[in-house]
């Protein structure tokens, strides 16, 4: 075995493998021969689930300083806006993103949690809605 790690982006450990993750078994190969930034995102959604209930406020927090730069940094294009989504109930959150946000969601975990990718669909996603013309007011139909 050889001593070097490969960081699996499906459970946020280290493997000693670099075909099969040594933690979770999940084939990883793809993650080193096809770098993300060698395509376009994947789009989808991220299941975040921290794996003790302690701390989770504190983790919570340090997640939401974490997305907030990159809902600002980054152009996610999503809408609306996630950061109403923090603090969750529990110690799971769902969040709109791309395969990007998984990398950077993990090392701010260290192993604290997990966190899940899946692909959706263009049109699941919410997106920041076109500029639409403002429409005329109604007039409430009692003063008509
Ligand atoms: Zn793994």
């Amino acid at each position: 075995m050889s001593d070097q790690q490969f960081f699996c982006e499906y459970c946020g450990y280290y493997s000693d493998n670099q075909e099969r993750c040594s933690h979770c078994g999940r084939d990883i190969a793809e993650l080193f021969t096809q770098p993300v930034w060698f395509r376009v995102p994947e789009q989808g959604r991220l299941t975040i689930r921290l794996s003790s209930p302690d701390h989770t406020e504190h983790i919570w927090r340090e997640l939401a300083e974490l997305w907030d730069r990159l809902e600002r940094e980054t152009s996610l294009g999503l809408y609306p806006g996630q950061m109403k989504k923090f603090p969750p109930t529990g110690d799971t959150l769902e969040l709109y993103g791309s395969e990007l946000e998984i990398r950077p969601v993990q090392e701010l975990l260290k192993g604290r949690g997990t966190v899940e990718f899946q692909k959706l669909p263009c049109e699941q996603i919410p997106h920041r809605p076109k500029y639409q013309l403002p429409r005329p007011p109604t007039v409430p139909r009692n003063k008509r």
